[in-house]
């Protein structure tokens, strides 16, 4: 057991993803000059999540590709790393993290960038060896691992994640099946629209689409699963089960220091918790944004504008989060990009044909444009970012228009000051 209690603590980061990393360098473009010490759990340098599903399983990069910074940058910055440490408590009153090994660490400043995990069933798995969740690079290996051509893939959950893993699966020869309760596929975070084009796509592709399925148990054979069982429906032989049903965010660290937790860690604009000296940024925060109220986001775009936010107000300055969240998605030859918060749409219109594999939904709620989705059309999508941060009225009409350009409906891109 070690005790680190210098007088120059610096800020310590807990949480080594997009968002605590991004933060750990934006102190220094910042003008942070003491000590940061990059703290997390998994062993790896920071990587990226997003290939994971994507590029990672259908083994066109590997893992020393994934990582979001050369490795030697760490040193050059001079960014402390602690890998493969948990910190397992938060004593805000002695301004010290505990370690799972019992060490200590003090801080002067902190921030919480601690992710989320995936949602687990609430069913008897017994631990099967051939059923895994995905949040982590090494999750990613188990499963491309188990991605051999004609093996029966189950996916439980048509989410984003089950989705990319169930396009990249095709791709390699597997057999796919993709079990979804609700009555359709993204149906949390997508229109009926948007979920028919991906239920199709997907079928055209050869993935067993079934929607409105509940998934009550598994046949096992010694370690592993034999067969994924539905209520009122033969059970489906499995090689491999990936469940994707959502994140829970890692918010017990600041719940356990008493810190104000509301679904996220709850932050202001700033990125600043109900404790002056801490931050909490990325997919573990709850925070407000001018043109979606207060959110929680899962996305690579937002972890890292919250955590330039976030090394702002640790150096004493403010910084205004830039533009609307965004979020994107790869399946197939389809570049999925998402801006904007979609629930509480009262109309959803479509500019463009979805048979053409090239369109944009437009979400708006009492005529005011809140989000959109743009399937392979980057241009529109840039276009429509500007016009979801807007926070205005647009006429319906021109936007499913195509004979009238976007770019006469966006406002002009704001000149830096
Ligand atoms: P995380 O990446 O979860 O990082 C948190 C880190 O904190 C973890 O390494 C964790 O081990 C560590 N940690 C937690 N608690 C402790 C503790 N007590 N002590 C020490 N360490 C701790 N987003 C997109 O925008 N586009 C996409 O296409 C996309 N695809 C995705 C595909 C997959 C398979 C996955 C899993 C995610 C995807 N995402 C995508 C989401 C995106 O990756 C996340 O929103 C983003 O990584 C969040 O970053 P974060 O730093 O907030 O959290």
């Amino acid at each position: 057991m070690s005790t680190d209690m210098t007088a120059t603590a610096g800020i310590c980061i807990v949480g080594t993803g997009h968002a605590g990393s991004e933060l750990a360098f934006s102190l220094r473009q910042q003008g942070w000059e003491g000590r940061i010490t990059l703290i997390g759990e998994e062993p790896h340098l920071p990587y990226q999540r997003p290939p994971l599903s994507k590029a990672f399983l259908k083994g066109e990069v590997v893992p020393e590709s994934l990582y979001l910074r050369p490795p030697a940058s760490y040193e050059q910055a001079n960014i402390e790393l602690q890998l493969g440490q948990r910190v397992a408590q938060v004593d805000r009153e002695r301004k010290v993290l505990v370690f799972a090994d019992g060490s200590e660490r003090a801080y002067e400043k902190l921030a919480l960038a601690t992710g989320g995990r995936p949602r687990t069933l609430s069913l008897e798995t017994q631990s099967a060896t051939n059923l895994h969740y995905l949040r982590t690079l090494d999750d990613a290996s188990a499963i491309r691992a188990g991605f051999l051509a004609g093996q029966r893939l189950v996916i439980i959950g048509g989410g984003y994640v089950g989705l990319e893993v169930a396009a990249s699966a095709i791709s390699q020869g597997l057999k796919v099946t993709v079990l979804e309760n609700r009555e359709r596929l993204l149906a949390r975070v997508t229109s009926t629209e948007m979920s028919d084009f991906y239920a199709k796509v997907h079928r055209d592709a050869g993935v067993d689409v079934r929607t409105g399925v509940d998934v009550n148990g598994f046949t096992f054979q010694g370690a592993r699963v034999r067969a994924v069982e539905c209520a009122g429906q033969e059970s489906i032989g499995a090689d491999m089960v990936v469940v994707g049903i959502g994140l829970l965010p890692n918010v017990e660290l600041a719940q356990a220091a008493g810190l104000e937790v509301n679904d996220g860690i709850v932050v202001d604009a700033g990125s600043l918790t109900s404790d002056a000296d801490i931050v909490a940024v990325g997919d573990c925060a709850s925070f407000p944004i001018e043109a979606c109220g207060r959110v929680r986001l899962e996305s690579v775009p937002n972890a890292l504008e919250q955590a330039r936010c976030a090394a702002a107000t640790l150096v004493g300055k403010q910084r205004a989060y830039q533009g609307v969240p965004w979020f994107w998605s790869d399946q197939y030859d389809l570049k999925l990009q998402m801006t904007g918060v979609s629930q509480g749409a009262d109309q959803v219109v479509l500019r463009g044909d979805p048979e053409q594999r090239s369109f944009v939904a437009f979400y708006l709620k009492d005529g005011v444009l809140i989000a959109c989705d743009a399937v392979n059309r980057p241009q529109d999508f840039m276009l429509a970012k500007r016009m979801v941060a807007a926070v205005q009225a647009f006429d319906v009409a021109a936007l499913v228009d195509e004979t009238v350009a976007l770019k006469t409906l966006a406002p002009p891109l704001a000149r830096p000051a």
